[in-house]
């Protein structure tokens, strides 16, 4: 399993292998002036400046969705307990790394070596590649090293262990809310970790004075786009700075569980985030204030929480 993750991209880095790094799309693109990701539109991320990492390739859910082959890493089926490489080692290699992956750019006729110079520099980690970075148990410790090099820390999270969200302070949190209801979380996500996410959300409410907060709905056509009103019931819960409401992208393993038209298009994703908005509107006031076609997904926040973008 490693080897066919590391044919798709993923460079496992540390002493241990239970991280990796991996260059997207977007940071390609980036280097030859081709564009920029949607986090750089929705939040000045740049592509070329962003580290995408997880320091944990194990995860405790088994998402429908989901990029990677479910059959391997799940942390349950492991059966020698993880040894975990130091915080401060794996940033190490995690710069390390990203300096070797990207040092084929150099000199190529489209590369700005304005553009590359700086991205020899990262000044952000995405701590989102696969996998649940909660299960690392040195994250606070991972976010604060990452800072301490002058860099800014996105944490996407399942929200399954929210002891873990109550300790760490990334630049941006984020939580992954994919399902209105009990039922359909248990469907798309083939865990037992409801009441978890209900806490994490709760947890999440209070971390806002001192964390940005996201959530990010994936929506897949024929699973999760329904209930509005139950998306809206558990956002307000949460009440987060940023709302991302994006469509499943019909990649990676994911395409071996889902059809190519459970992925949605823009224009559907738009329509259910307004739906939403609706649901939100009376008591939170949250309106769309972004969108990138491209990458399908649509950026929900009230005025007062767009003023945290300035
Ligand atoms: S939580 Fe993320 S890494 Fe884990 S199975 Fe779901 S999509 Fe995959």
């Amino acid at each position: 399993m490693r080897e066919i993750l590391e044919r798709q991209g993923y460079h496992f880095v540390g002493t241990h292998k239970h991280s990796a790094v991996k260059t997207c799309l977007w940071l390609r693109k980036s280097l030859r002036g081709e564009g920029n990701c949607y986090k750089g539109k929705f939040y000045g991320i740049n592509a070329h400046r962003c580290i995408q990492m997880t320091p944990s390739i194990f995860c405790n859910q088994r998402c429908v969705h989901c990029w990677r082959p479910l059959e391997a890493f799940n942390i349950a089926a492991e059966e020698e307990p993880v040894v975990w490489d130091a915080p401060e080692a794996l940033v190490e290699a995690c710069l390390k790394e990203q300096k070797r992956l990207i040092s084929g750019f150099k000199g190529a006729e489209k590369t700005s070596m304005d553009v590359f110079t700086e991205a020899e520099v990262p000044e952000h980690a995405a701590i989102s590649l696969i996998g649940e970075p909660t299960l690392y148990p040195y994250l606070k410790e991972l976010v604060q090293e990452f800072h301490s090099r002058g860099m800014t820390t996105f944490v996407v999270t399942n929200g399954s262990n929210p002891d873990v969200i109550r300790e760490i302070r990334p630049y941006q949190l984020y939580l992954s809310l994919n399902a209105p209801d009990e039922a359909t979380y248990k469907k798309v996500s083939h865990a037992q970790y409801w009441s978890c996410l209900k806490e994490s959300l709760d947890e999440m409410r209070r971390l806002k004075s001192s964390t940005r907060t996201a959530i990010r709905i994936t929506c897949i056509e024929g699973f999760n786009m329904k209930s509005p009103e139950g998306y809206a019931e558990l956002l307000e819960q949460a009440n987060p700075d940023f709302i991302e409401v994006k469509a499943y992208m019909h990649i990676g393993y994911s395409r071996k569980r889902l059809i190519r038209d459970a992925m949605p298009t823009h224009s559907r994703v738009k329509e259910f985030a307004t739906e939403i908005a609706e649901r939100l509107a009376a008591t939170s006031h949250y309106e769309i204030i972004d969108e990138s076609e491209i990458s399908r997904v649509v950026l929900l926040a009230s005025p007062k929480n767009r003023l945290k973008l300035l």
